[in-house]
This record gives structure tokens, C-alpha cells and sequence, in this order.
């Protein structure tokens, strides 16, 4: 038989170019004694890994990559330690909040606020606008907020601070003066001015109705941007974050980006998404879709993907937003709120049908922000109709939040390939969750909102995210809260709407495996595997079989991303 020798032949040259391969990949540093959870399906588990240049070339036993190494090669001992693929967070806004704005996240009651803010004012002498985001609607009597609560302590300077939503805001008399706004302002389209039963603005403003006050802040500079970008890119890191996607990202901060790209300082993969809009106020009764504003946008995002395709800095999503929040009752509902009001839906279906069809054509994935069952019911619309418009498949278009979905829709997702992509930490039960959030939806639908179980079951990838800087980044507290549904103090006892609870493992997976899934990057990252990037995270403790409980005081011991490290914990050698 010839086929014998020539079987023969070809071992010894494919032995002979592995070891080629194997000489040429040096081996820079290998991590022995750890417990590697790959998220690889071929091994799921391993005790070490081998890392060249910014991959890694292999994965086994101690002495399988042992073996791969040098003289030089630096061994790192994990002492046993969980080593997972680095954190992807799915859904966040960067550069974020600027070193020169005011953080009023975890403020509890007005005093804080107040004091917060006048300690800030006070610090800050020089800033002509004071601003900021993240207070929430139980640090105020009756949940109430009014100007007159910072008029109390800032009279003399504009102020305005968002809610940590970011879908409405709070100003002072100041800033509503400088703007112009008085009780005779009509409410802008898709947007409200609050006003109090004497008809004078109360200083609150939903929606689209911020950029009547937001046109008059003056802008952020590049230089602002670029230490906010460093600043946040650093504290990610160290939460154990290597990728991200970036949920909304506005055109002109990209220099910021590319910037520190230049600089070799990029500790984060990004993936960008530029937004759509609706036709003009997305009123009700426009329906035709403006073509040469679309195209305009078409043409330059498709510039933008021919140009970033590398893995640092990726384009090829864009996102729109179909509805606000259930806080702010303007999540679009199909059924009334406990209290009336069912949302607003910002797009007319048949405006968002055609334009999502037209990017879907343009092969863009799609990121509809849609919080109430509505909104989540015309984004799947819309979805279904691209892909029956364009006869196409494997866009991997995703709902962003999906808070509160119909039960009917959710095979609607798997069948038309979409992605969840969920927050994790909007299932922490605190007092706005249990006070406003739960109370407007009513037992029947707060009992699977932010219910992350019913997606798994439903069979659907599953991207987690943060929403950061509406809520904190850190995967690993949001992994707590996924897994228990109780606040970090324990409350309450039993967890909220125990059922949606999921496991780490599957927490873990829709924070690695999935997330890259959801940005098109599985055949590069996500799992740890020989020739993917060499992302991933030493933790302190295993998360998989400690008491939840202690998944709080679990650390971030290292952070690799492309195989240099972007966090390293002093007390991690
Ligand atoms: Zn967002």
C-alpha cells in the first residue's frame, strides 16, 4: 500500500513543523498549580497555561507546559488560584464621567446630597457649570426632587446632576435661568419639563427634555476626556475587565481613544457603537424615513469599521434607543404602570423596521436599548422583519436591558438569533428596586424583570454588562447579586424573586464566552485556548465553590490583557 509510507511521511514533517512552531512561539511566562476555568468546551478545566507575546500557545497539566518552557521563560505559581477568562462587560459608556464632575452615587438622603454637592462647589471654585450624575430618587422626601433642594446650598452657580439612569436630571434656578426655561416652555418631543401645580418648572427634566438644559453646559475638552479615559480604564482593569462594548459612543470623543491607543496605553478592548436616531422627535405621525440623514450616517460608519478592525479598537455595531426607564415610568409598556402612564416609545415601528433593515444590509449588528415589554416587542419586530426583508442570518442583533419582557416573546430571541445583553447589577435589590422600580411594574411583571434565569432557560446567549457609569463595572459584586438577588447587606433574607437566581458558572460564562460571542469575537477570545489572546484574571478565591457570601471579599489579583499585565495587586507577586 503506498498510503503507509506516505502516512509516515507526513507525521514526520507535521512533528518536524510543530516543533518549528513550538521553537518559534517562546514561551514568555507560564502559570503552573492554578485551576483554569477556559469556558472551552474541549477542556473545560486545566492546572496551567503557557503565554507568548500576546497569546496563549497552550493550556494542560503542569508538566505538558512545563515542557514548553525556556530558560528564560518567567513561572509564575497561581498557588491554586481560579485563573477565567478576562471579564468582558457588554454594555457601558465610556470615557465617563469626567474628573471634573461631582459622583453622587451611593448618596442615600438629602442631607448627603446637599452636603455632597456644596463640598464639591466649594472645591471646585473655578468651574463655571457644576455637573454630575448618579443620585436616585430615594435620597428625596416623598421621592420627590425639586430645584429648591439645591438652590439651598448652590444659589449662585448652574448646576445640573443627572439621575443615575442618566435619563433625567435635576437643576437649579441658576441653570434653568441661563437656559431660558419657565413655566411657559412647552415639553420638547420625547421629553419632559416637570412642572409643580403652580406651573412653574420643579427643575426636573426626562428625557430628550436635558438637552434643553444640556445645549447651555459647555463642553468637555479632549485633554478632560483623555484623564477620564485613563483614569476609568485603570479601575477596570483592576475590577478584572479586558474588553468592553462601548453602548452609545458619540463620534467626537474617538480621538481620545485613538489617542491613547498611540500611547500604548490602552488597558481595555473596545468595541464601538455609534447611535441611530429616529426620524426627527420620532413623532407618532412622521413615517417616511429620512433617507439622506440615514445614508449620511451609513457612509460614515462604514468608513469607521473599514478603518478600526483590529482587536483593540473594533466598529461594526451601532445602537439606538426604543425607550427610557421603568424609574422614570418611560419604559414603553404594553399595560399601564400602577399608576398609570404606559412609556414612550421613541420610534414609530415601521421608521425602526426600515432602518434597522438597512443596516441590517449593510451587515451592522444592531443594539436596541429596550427596557419595558413593548419596547422589547418592537425591537424583536424589527428584527424579524430585517431578517425577512434581506433574507439574512447571524447578524447577532441585541436587546439591550431587556428588563421586563413579555414571557411570549422570549422564544422570539433564540428562533431569530438575538441577544440578550442584560445588566447584572439591575437585579440588586435596593431601595429603588423595591420602592419604585417593583411597585410601578406590580407583582405580575416584577416577578421576572431582571429575571436573568428566564433567558438562560429560554436557551438564549446572554451578554453581561454594567450599564457603568449608571452602575459600578465590578463583575464581581454583580456575580453576587446574579447568583444571590439579595443587596450586599443580605437583604432581602432569601433573595428578591428568588426563582430568576443563576449559578457563578453561568454568571461567569455570560461575562467571558457569551460577551465575546455577542461582539463577534469567540474565535479570538473569550475562552482560554490555545491561540486566543492571552486575556484573562486571577482571582483571590474560587468563586465557584466558596459561600456566596464571600464572593464580596474576593480580589482581583492580576489582569492580563494580551498577555501584559494591565492590574496586578501588590500583594500578588
Ligand atoms: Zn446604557
Amino acid at each position: 500500500m503506498r498510503t503507509k509510507p506516505l502516512h509516515a511521511f507526513f507525521v514526520v514533517i507535521s512533528i518536524a513543523l510543530w516543533c518549528a512552531q513550538a521553537v518559534a512561539q517562546h514561551v514568555d511566562r507560564a502559570f503552573v498549580n492554578g485551576k483554569i476555568w477556559t469556558e472551552d468546551d474541549a477542556r473545560p478545566q486545566a492546572q496551567a497555561m503557557a503565554v507568548s507575546g500576546d497569546k496563549i500557545v497552550a493550556v494542560g497539566t503542569n508538566e505538558e507546559i512545563k515542557a514548553l518552557t525556556a530558560a528564560d521563560t518567567a513561572i509564575v505559581d497561581l498557588q491554586g488560584r481560579l485563573v477565567v477568562p478576562g471579564f468582558q462587560d457588554s454594555h457601558l459608556h465610556f470615557p465617563g464621567l469626567s474628573v471634573n464632575e461631582i459622583d453622587l452615587h451611593g448618596v442615600e438622603t438629602l442631607k448627603d446630597f446637599q452636603q455632597h454637592l456644596a463640598d464639591f462647589a466649594k472645591a471646585h471654585p473655578s468651574l463655571p457649570w457644576i455637573t454630575g450624575h448618579g443620585w436616585g430618587y430615594s435620597a428625596f422626601p416623598k421621592q420627590t426632587v425639586d430645584k429648591k433642594y439645591i438652590d439651598a446650598v448652590i444659589p449662585d452657580r448652574p448646576v445640573y446632576v443627572a439621575e443615575r439612569d442618566g435619563h433625567m436630571g435635576l437643576a437649579n434656578s441658576k441653570a434653568l435661568q441661563i437656559a431660558g426655561i419657565t413655566g411657559a416652555t412647552p415639553d420638547p418631543p420625547n421629553g419632559h419639563i416637570m412642572k409643580g401645580e403652580s406651573g412653574e418648572p420643579t427643575g426636573e427634566f426626562k428625557e430628550a427634555a436635558q438637552d434643553l438644559i444640556g445645549s447651555h453646559i459647555p463642553q468637555r475638552s479632549n485633554d478632560d476626556l483623555y484623564e477620564s479615559l485613563l483614569q476609568h480604564m485603570e479601575e477596570a482593569a483592576a475590577a478584572g475587565l479586558t474588553s468592553v462594548q462601548d453602548a452609545y459612543t458619540e463620534l467626537d470623543t474617538l480621538p481620545v481613544f485613538e489617542r491613547a491607543a498611540a500611547a500604548n496605553a490602552l488597558k481595555l478592548r473596545f468595541r464601538f457603537a455609534p447611535p441611530i436616531l429616529p426620524k426627527e422627535g420620532g413623532a407618532p405621525t412622521e413615517h417616511k424615513l429620512e433617507k439622506s440623514l440615514v445614508e449620511a450616517d451609513l457612509t460614515r460608519y462604514r468608513e469607521l469599521r473599514d478603518t478600526f478592525q483590529g482587536t483593540l479598537l473594533k466598529f461594526g455595531s451601532i445602537k439606538g434607543f426604543l425607550d427610557g426607564t421603568v424609574d422614570a415610568r418611560t419604559a414603553a409598556m404594553f399595560e399601564p404602570y400602577v399608576g398609570g402612564g404606559t412609556g414612550i416609545p421613541f420610534w414609530e415601528q415601521d421608521d425602526l423596521n426600515k432602518t434597522v433593515a438597512l443596516y441590517d444590509k449593510e451587515g451592522f449588528q444592531v443594539l436596541l436599548h429596550a427596557i419595558g415589554d413593548k419596547a422589547i416587542n418592537m425591537a424583536l419586530n424589527a428584527f424579524e422583519y430585517a431578517a425577512k426583508t434581506n433574507g439574512t442570518t447571524g447578524r447577532r442583533h441585541r436587546v439591550e436591558h431587556a428588563e421586563v419582557p413579555r414571557l411570549s416573546d422570549l422564544p422570539r430571541f433564540k428562533q431569530l438569533g438575538v441577544i440578550a445583553s442584560t445588566q447584572a447589577m439591575f437585579a440588586n435589590p435596593d431601595a429603588t428596586v423595591l420602592e419604585n422600580f417593583a411597585p410601578l411594574l406590580g407583582p405580575a411583571r416584577a416577578s421576572h424583570a431582571d429575571s436573568f434565569r428566564i433567558f438562560d432557560e429560554a436557551g438564549i446567549v446572554q451578554a453581561f454588562g454594567s450599564d457603568w457609569g449608571v452602575f459600578p463595572f465590578e463583575p464581581l459584586p454583580a456575580i453576587y447579586c446574579v447568583v444571590t438577588r439579595m443587596t450586599p447587606e443580605g437583604t432581602p433574607q432569601g433573595g428578591w424573586y428568588p426563582k430568576g437566581r443563576i449559578s457563578v458558572e453561568a454568571a461567569l460564562r455570560h461575562y467571558t464566552r457569551d460577551g465575546a460571542y455577542a461582539s463577534f469575537d469567540e474565535d479570538v477570545r473569550g475562552t482560554l485556548a490555545a491561540g486566543k489572546l492571552a486575556d484573562f484574571v486571577v482571582l483571590s478565591s474560587d468563586i465557584l465553590t466558596i459561600p456566596p457570601a464571600d464572593i464580596l471579599k474576593t480580589k482581583v489579583l492580576l489582569t492580563v490583557m494580551g498577555g501584559k499585565d494591565t492590574y496586578r495587586d501588590k500583594n500578588f507577586r
